[in-house]
């Protein structure tokens, strides 16, 4: 009998461990509840000035010159930079057209992002916001997506082109933005991606037949993996946050200097989002709380026909995820709706965390190698002891069990709610676990945007 080598034993077990049947697509639920926290001194109004609202069409006739070398210089960057990165065919490299209609269109295309990205003028209200007399856009005039608790559980206000809104209300908005289809269906082997040519080649990994699947390749970096792992499955190499963090980053740069500062802080947003992205440790380590050996010893014990292992591991690393997201997610926004503000006493310890910034001075100033040196080598180191802690604090059907499927089986569960009957012990052990993720998240979001706010003098 020929024995398969462990490589391909370890394909199997990661391919499943990242179909999209189970995997749960965003990283922190609501990126902008982090982000008006961590932001808050940094764009604070009497900082930076508000800002005139501007479609993209208005921007795009205005810049569209301007952005064909810059996004031509873009891509020779990604090139060069970006390890396994998939050319932007030439076909869709940036012309500017007199029509603004085309002109979006092929922005879009030479962005490679969903040609049925919404990308509406509006703001995101905080939870708890008083909306009467507001004008405020249905959820679905936001997303493509079909289904997304947190989305269809926020307020968003319809903006006019002209209006005036402070800086860090439009980069929260954005911050949150590209899980709203940004990502979505661009792989070849998505429905319907044939024939927008965006040459990214296959789905690396997930299922291509589901919707939201298709985006985590974007949103996740596998950067910190054992060599045996990628001896395995090479196709982990394939992440991409880095090409749409310099992507947005250099957009929002030249729309700043170029007077258009709307949309500089809209893309700023969308870069942001991706480097907040890689403070989640289940987007930076592909199983947490399993180690090399162990994944081997699973997949061997799968080949002779014992597939619970495999299961449990798959059903578990997913649930914990989900269930991370679903607590510090029900925290914050229950925090905002009681309007838990700074300079009261019993502010909520992850609305702090994320704004702290005694210690920002430690966090390494922000590069273009910080995503893949620094921000996902953060969370990966920390996501052994997130999963354990996880293990130990949630109900055990939440985390353990592996007929229990986050989400699906009790689809109201609110994890914030539950602990709340857990000792005084768990649930201080819970909040300085996730306070210190939302440390991380607040503090290589002020490292980010050092980048793009003029130099102190
Ligand atoms: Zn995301």
């Amino acid at each position: 009998m020929k024995t398969l080598p462990y490589p391909v034993a370890l394909v199997s077990l990661l391919a499943i461990c990242l179909s999209g049947v189970t995997l749960p697509a965003a990283a922190w639920s609501n990126h902008a509840l982090g982000t008006w926290q961590a932001l808050s001194a940094t764009l604070a109004s009497s900082r930076t000035p508000d800002v005139r609202v501007e479609s993209l069409e208005s921007f795009l006739t205005a810049e569209g010159h301007a952005l064909e070398p810059l996004l031509r210089q873009e891509e020779q960057w990604a090139r060069a930079h970006v390890p396994e990165y998939p050319q932007r065919p030439e076909a869709l490299a940036f012309v500017a057209s007199a029509d603004a209609g085309q002109n979006r269109q092929r922005f879009l295309a030479a962005l490679r992002i969903n040609p049925q990205a919404k990308l509406q003028l509006y703001l995101q209200l905080r939870p708890g916001a008083d909306v009467t007399g507001e004008t405020l856009l249905p959820w679905s005039a936001v997303t493509t997506l079909q289904h997304s608790a947190s989305v269809m559980n926020a307020h968003f206000l319809r903006l006019q082109e002209a209006q005036s809104v402070a800086a860090l209300e439009v980069v929260a908005s954005a911050s949150d933005e590209p899980d709203y289809g940004l990502d979505l269906g661009l792989w070849e082997n998505n429905p319907g991606a044939q024939a927008l040519g965006y040459g990214f080649g296959k789905q690396p990994f997930g299922n291509p037949a589901l919707e939201y699947s298709s985006q985590a390749p974007f949103h996740m970096g596998f950067f910190h993996e054992s060599p045996i792992v990628y001896k395995a499955a090479g196709f982990l190499r394939r992440t991409y946050p880095q090409y749409r963090i310099h992507l947005y980053q250099t957009l929002a740069s030249h729309a700043l200097r170029s007077g258009h500062p709307y949309w500089g802080w809209r893309f700023a947003g969308w870069a942001l989002h991706y480097v907040q992205d890689l403070t989640q440790p289940y987007h930076t380590k592909v199983l947490p709380g399993v180690s090399v050996p162990r994944m081997l010893w699973i997949n061997a014990l799968d080949l002779m026909g014992a597939h619970g292992s495999k299961q449990e591991v798959v059903t578990r690393v997913s649930n914990r995820h989900a269930a991370l997201e679903n607590y510090q997610y029900r925290r914050m926004r229950a925090a905002y709706q009681r309007k838990d503000s700074a300079d009261a006493r019993h502010e909520d310890a992850l609305l702090q965390a994320a704004r702290d910034k005694p210690d920002d001075a430690q966090y390494a100033a922000y590069t273009a190698d910080s995503v893949r040196q620094n921000i996902s080598l953060q969370s990966h180191d920390a996501a052994d002891a997130t999963d354990a802690a996880l293990e130990q604090l949630l109900p055990e059907k939440t985390v353990s069990d592996p007929h229990y499927v986050f989400g699906e089986t009790e689809p109201e569960i609110d994890l914030f709610a539950v602990l709340a009957a857990a000792s005084p012990q768990q649930q201080a052990h819970m909040t300085d676990m996730v306070s210190g993720l939302m440390h991380h998240f607040g503090a290589q979001s002020r490292s980010f945007m050092q980048t793009l706010l003029p130099p102190k003098t």
